[in-house]
């Protein structure tokens, strides 16, 4: 959008969508909710083995290292054909976590999993009293020998359920001060004896997220992340990855072919008063792009985001959940039905889709949180 492709570029662009519309199966396009791991993990080996799966990982980890205006191509390209929501946790979080903080024995064990698709990941951050005010998280970990023990609970566990292994935050000393001091990083196999899941159903109807309970885990002390204690800095490290990668931009340029194909096939479109405001709509992606791709230069510079990352979650959130209102605008009449909507762009489901977005300004700390992260760091005003 603000930027011509050079000839490399152009010839990468041409590349991409011929080889995504030639390979994306039609099952996987335009889809709302994400896809179970059975349709989607299919499509993500495919992207694999294309060496596309991770543009934005070091070549010698397997990704393309790719330079960022191909990683905005793909994103564009990938928006274009409605590509289906890849899992996150194990590409976006896990993987950049343990390229800087993991040891060698980490990473020969756990990247080419991930890149492979052989595994999934999940996160466990937050527990039942342990949300927005994660420092406050109870799952201790006990170091007896080699090991340590595991006992608590995690909840909201994105892909929980169909996850093989999970990077969790666990109280590793329940004495020190302040409590972000005794918190450690820890790499969990959830087919470990004394792991329990159980999935719970969002409002969109999606099994997208679980409960994981630990009893008595035995967790190989080597597969803690860091220094013991020291999990927090980790943490936070990958919250600016997470808050970064939920405000791609692929999502709302989805969200605004949606809303074009919605308008054109309700009739809406002839409204001056609609295109005005799709007008405004197409401004603000626009301006969601140019940002995102200031934080991905400053991420490939090794520049740490620090509250940018708040600025840029907010304003990619709270701007999907906008087009989707502008969704339902966009199919008139059409908006209340439950089933999907048959349009040219494939089949879109206006309240499932209105449904499923109310997640974005929660999920990787809720817009309040980010909201007081901005008036502390950014503004200083007082707490
Ligand atoms: C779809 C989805 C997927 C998720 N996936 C994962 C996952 O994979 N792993 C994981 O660990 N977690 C996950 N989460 C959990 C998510 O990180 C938490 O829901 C989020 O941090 C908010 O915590 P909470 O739900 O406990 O709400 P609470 O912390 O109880 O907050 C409730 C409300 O109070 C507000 N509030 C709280 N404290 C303050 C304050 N100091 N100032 C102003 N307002 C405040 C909040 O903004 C919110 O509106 C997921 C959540 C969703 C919705």
């Amino acid at each position: 959008m603000f930027h011509h492709d050079s000839p490399e570029e152009a010839a990468f662009r041409t590349e991409v969508r011929t080889w995504l519309e030639a390979n994306l199966p039609a099952t996987l396009r335009g889809r709302t909710n994400r896809p179970p791991p059975a349709e989607l993990m299919p499509w993500y080996r495919m992207l694999s083995r294309k060496g596309w799966i991770a543009p934005h990982w070091p070549k010698e980890h397997g990704g393309m290292g790719a330079s960022l205006n191909e990683q905005i191509v793909m994103t564009e390209e990938l928006a274009r054909v409605g590509a289906p929501q890849l899992p996150a946790q194990g590409l976006n979080h896990i993987g950049p976590i343990l390229i800087e903080f993991g040891t060698e024995a980490q990473k020969a064990k756990h990247l080419p999993p991930i890149i492979a698709g052989d595994v999934i990941w999940a996160q466990g951050y937050s527990e039942p009293g342990a949300g927005s005010d994660l420092a406050s998280l109870a799952t201790r970990a006990t170091l007896d020998g080699d090991r340590f023990v595991v006992g608590g609970q995690k909840i909201w566990t994105t892909w929980g359920h169909h996850s093989d292994w999970m990077f969790a935050l666990a109280r590793t000393d329940p004495q020190a001060q302040p409590r972000q001091a005794g918190i450690s990083f820890l790499l969990l196999d959830l087919h470990s004896p004394g792991v329990r899941v159980r999935p719970i159903r969002t409002i969109a109807g999606d099994d997208e997220f679980a409960e994981v309970f630990f009893d008595d885990v035995a967790v190989p002390a080597q597969n803690l992340v860091g220094k013991l204690n020291d999990g927090w800095r980790i943490a936070n490290a990958l919250l600016g990855h997470e808050r970064l990668g939920t405000s791609n931009p692929q999502f709302a340029l989805i969200a605004l072919e949606r809303i074009k194909t919605m308008a054109r096939a309700s009739g809406v479109m002839a409204d001056p008063a609609f295109r005005d405001r799709l007008a405004a709509a197409s401004i603000n992606v626009t301006a969601l792009l140019a940002l995102f791709n200031h934080a991905v230069e400053l991420t490939n510079r090794q520049r740490g985001l620090g509250p940018d990352s708040s600025i840029i979650k907010i304003f990619g959130s709270e701007l999907l959940q906008s087009l989707n209102d502008l969704l339902i605008e966009a199919a008139g009449s059409e908006a209340s039905m439950e089933n999907p909507v048959p349009t040219a762009f494939g089949a879109v489901d206006v309240s499932t889709s209105f449904l499923q977005v109310r997640r974005a300004t929660i999920y990787g700390g809720s817009s309040e949180i980010q909201r007081n992260i901005i008036a502390r760091r950014v503004l200083n005003l007082p707490q």
